[in-house]
């Protein structure tokens, strides 16, 4: 391997220390605890172990979590009706719908029923209208992640070629946003791009958040790039043991690239790290008090 090892669970225990440091000095001035809301339906073990996380980690860095676990039975005006409340309580600063929900709930009606001001996950409209003309907004945390790691790397990125493949609303389109506004020339190549290699080795900055395991290989990297993985796939190896794996050929583009993100302990950690920080950013704007030091885009 020649890559530069991007370690995103160091990144990110330094990003949760950066955030406690910021929630305890902000108790101290006002006395706020920020508060963050993470409503899961249903009983998807995966939405469950996220769940319990996204708690505990809340909670170490000394904010409060308020976990509501509802059946998944629930009704959309059931679940409206919480968002209400939460959007509504002033020890709440923060509110995350885990997704998915159940068929029987349209999510884009609840997300946009969240306060934007709220919305740590960054998903509600105004937010990412927001974000798209360049404003103030909650930043989706997946790729506010992989954008803190890539100034880690690079400092300015201003001029660089971005590829990133990926059109969803959740990764690929806020991390194109993000790299836009950091003055990247950004493409966004997706299932329908054609000659998808060549756009990729075009690549300063290579983004993967599809969904395919291992689809990137070495030969698709420019030498040099950096390569941040966002997929986590479970595969079942030749010995009938399930493995996580990325969207990139990790041995192959290691070979290659100039640095990389591991699948695990990439941007996966980064990830509710930056849903911390989010919280906070959240908590100091309705305080009116100042941006938290390093933590938004
Ligand atoms: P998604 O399914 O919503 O979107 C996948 C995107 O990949 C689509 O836009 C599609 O056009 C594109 N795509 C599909 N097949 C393709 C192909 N053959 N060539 C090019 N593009 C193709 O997925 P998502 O929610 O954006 O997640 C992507 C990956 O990132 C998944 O593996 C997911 O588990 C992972 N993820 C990780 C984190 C994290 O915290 N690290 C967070 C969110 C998502």
């Amino acid at each position: 391997m020649t890559a530069t090892l991007m370690d995103g669970k160091a990144f990110a225990a330094d990003l949760r220390a950066n955030v406690a440091r910021q929630v305890s000095a902000l108790k101290t001035e006002t006395g706020v605890t920020p508060g963050l809301a993470v409503v899961l339906v249903g009983e998807d073990p995966a939405s469950q172990v996220y769940v319990r996380n996204k708690g505990r980690q809340t909670v170490d860095c000394g904010m409060a979590s308020f976990e509501h676990a509802l059946p998944e039975t629930t009704s959309q005006d059931d679940l409206l009706a919480l968002i209400d409340t939460l959007n509504a309580d002033d020890q709440v600063h923060g509110i995350l719908v885990q997704l998915p929900l159940p068929a029987h709930i349209n999510a884009d009606l609840v997300i946009n029923a969240i306060a934007p001001d709220k919305d740590v996950d960054g998903f509600h409209v105004s937010n990412v209208g927001l974000l798209a003309t360049g404003q103030k907004a909650m930043v989706p945390c997946t790729p506010l992640g992989c954008l803190m790691m890539l100034r880690a790397q690079h400092g300015s990125l201003s001029g660089l070629n971005a590829v990133v493949v990926g059109r969803s609303n959740i990764v690929g389109k806020p991390m194109a946003q993000l790299l836009l506004r950091d003055s990247c020339t950004v493409t966004i190549a997706h299932s329908r791009s054609r000659n998808i290699e060549a756009l990729c080795r075009n690549a300063d900055i290579l983004i993967a958040a599809v969904g395919r395991p291992e689809m990137v290989t070495g030969d698709w990297i420019k030498p040099g790039a950096t390569v941040i993985d966002v997929g986590i796939n479970r595969i079942e190896t030749p010995d009938g043991k399930a493995r996580l794996v990325g969207d990139v050929a990790f041995d192959s583009a290691a070979q290659v690239a100039g640095a990389i993100t591991p699948v695990p302990g990439g941007v996966g950690p980064m990830t509710i790290a930056c849903l911390l920080a989010n919280t906070l950013t959240a908590c100091c704007r309705s305080l009116g008090q100042p941006e938290p030091d390093g933590l938004t885009a």
